[in-house]
């Protein structure tokens, strides 16, 4: 038996406007390559760099929700390596005074989280799929220069599960502090991870990192592809090399690229373009306050408040627009209903109201539902004012016109009915007509039951929730 030790390392485009270190826009125009750069961005000699202080509040505000320390006085380096997408022949990136350090996230200690500047992208084909005549590499800088956060953990992750809650809590929480949008499809959150495996707790064996896991599917086969690797190496008497070694998704194998290289061999040195970096004058406490409430705060509270599991917390927990819709359609339910049925809520939400946007590839912000209208509707099935079939139906509706559902019902020649009290005299009448049906069912025919049922919908043309009616006619046939 071994034990594996998983450390991360992520990279994450930051959304800020311009990018790191020139007044280029921070957008990728992947359709019109070289169209943001400037002398700056495209490494010229003796051009001048100035750092992107909304970058900077950027990762002090990631650094915040990490519960990490934040440096005051920090200071950017020169990592130098070649590389094509590279013009300057160095990244200015930061070594040994990165603006966060320290803080937890699900479990896993961070070491340090730092600021730096993307490369450019090397493409082996022309936009729109354009292959050329010979054999060549094009080289495309509007992604060159453009910030990212580097963040490190501690090697404390025990297993690929374990990965991969790390790796999607940390998405959400720069979703929810919208500081990246930070899909891994589109490369906007590069997951590494180191892997080892030991005999022994706390001794460490030698360390393999896996780069090119581009989907949290990847970082889970990826972890497991190699931890069996690693015990094959060792099992048949090898010894595991430490290298870097890509991830193949096609072949869902690691395959090694090269040895690993050490910080001597990047000649850190403080990058002498820019002055270090002083936050004394940023009053830290008041950022904090102003954080949004991150999504572990909001699942524990959902919870609580709206009686829900802790499944049902984290599947709202996850959009954060869906979220929002939830908290404000149960802030109207509970106006408009005694005893708001916060499950009901939650059903209608999360299959029927996502099913329709789902099947019109629509989000929530364009649907034209309200959550006012929506808490109305629920309200409305759970009063048995409505059956589940036609709050279908208006549903539908909604979305497409924004109206309120009564309105609707209303234009469309149908009236609500009144609830318990109305229903109530509906089965009165029923049970008034139907002795026989009746005099069953107190014998002990179920059946006698569901006709009466039917008979209280016909009445209400469909109208009423059968549910509501079948625990009316339960009542009142005791
Ligand atoms: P390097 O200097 O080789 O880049 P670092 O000490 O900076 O190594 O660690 C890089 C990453 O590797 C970190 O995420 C760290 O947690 C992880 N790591 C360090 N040692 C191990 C190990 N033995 N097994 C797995 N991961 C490790
Ligand atoms: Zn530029
Ligand atoms: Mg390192």
């Amino acid at each position: 038996m071994y034990i594996p030790t998983i450390g991360l390392e992520i990279h994450m485009n930051a959304k800020t406007r311009t990018k790191m270190f020139c007044a280029c826009p921070n957008s990728f125009e992947e359709n019109n390559p070289n169209v943001n750069t400037c002398p700056i961005c495209l490494g010229h000699p003796g051009a001048l760099p100035v750092a992107n202080e909304e970058a900077v509040k950027g990762i002090v505000k990631l650094g915040l929700a990490l519960g990490s320390k934040i440096a005051i006085h920090s200071n950017f380096d020169r990592k130098s390596y070649f590389y094509p997408d590279l013009p300057k022949g160095y990244q200015i990136s930061q070594y040994d005074h990165p603006f966060v350090e320290g803080g937890n996230l699900k479990g896993v200690r961070i070491t340090r989280v730092h600021l730096e500047e993307d490369a450019g992208r090397s493409l082996h084909e022309l936009p729109g799929g354009v292959k050329t005549k010979e054999e060549a590499t094009y080289i495309d800088y509007n992604r060159g220069g453009t910030p990212l956060f580097e963040l490190v953990t501690e090697p404390d992750i025990k297993n690929s599960d374990e990965a991969v809650v790390f790796a999607k809590e940390l998405q959400l929480i720069l979703r929810y502090l919208n500081l990246s949008d930070a899909d891994m499809e589109k490369g906007q959150m590069r997951v590494e991870a180191n892997i080892s495996i030991s005999k022994k707790t706390g001794e460490f064996g030698t360390k393999v990192e896996v780069k090119n896991i581009n989907s949290f599917k990847a970082v889970h086969d990826a972890i497991e592809y190699e931890l069996k690797r690693q015990e094959e190496v060792l099992e048949s008497g090898g010894k595991v090399v430490q290298e870097t070694r890509g991830w193949n998704d096609v072949k869902k194998i690691t395959e090694s690229q090269r040895s690993k290289e050490s910080a001597h061999d990047y000649r850190y040195f403080p990058e002498p373009d820019l002055p270090p970096v002083d936050l004394s004058g940023w009053d830290l406490d008041a950022m904090r306050k102003e954080l949004p409430e991150l999504p572990e705060a909001k699942r524990t509270r959902f919870a609580a408040s709206f009686g829900l599991t802790r499944e049902q917390a984290e599947l709202l927990v996850e959009d954060r627009t869906l979220a929002e819709f939830f908290e404000e359609s149960a802030s109207e339910l509970a106006a408009l209903t005694e005893s708001p049925n916060y499950q009901t809520l939650l059903n209608y939400l999360t299959s029927d109201l996502r099913g329709i946007m789902n099947a019109r590839s629509m989000s929530l912000r364009e649907a034209k539902a309200n959550p006012e209208h929506f808490a109305h509707l629920v309200a409305m099935v759970s009063d048995g004012k409505l059956s589940s079939r036609l709050a279908k139906d208006l549903l539908l509706q909604m979305v497409e016109t924004g109206e309120d559902p009564e309105a609707l019902m209303e234009a469309s020649g149908m009236r609500v009915i009144g609830g318990e009290d109305e229903l109530g005299a509906v089965v009165d009448e029923i049970i008034e007509k139907n002795v026989k049906v009746v005099e069953d069912y107190k014998k002990g025919k179920v059946a006698a039951l569901q006709f009466l049922v039917g008979q209280g919908m016909a009445k209400t043309k469909g109208q009423a929730n059968p549910d509501k009616l079948r625990e009316i006619f339960i009542k009142k046939l005791q």
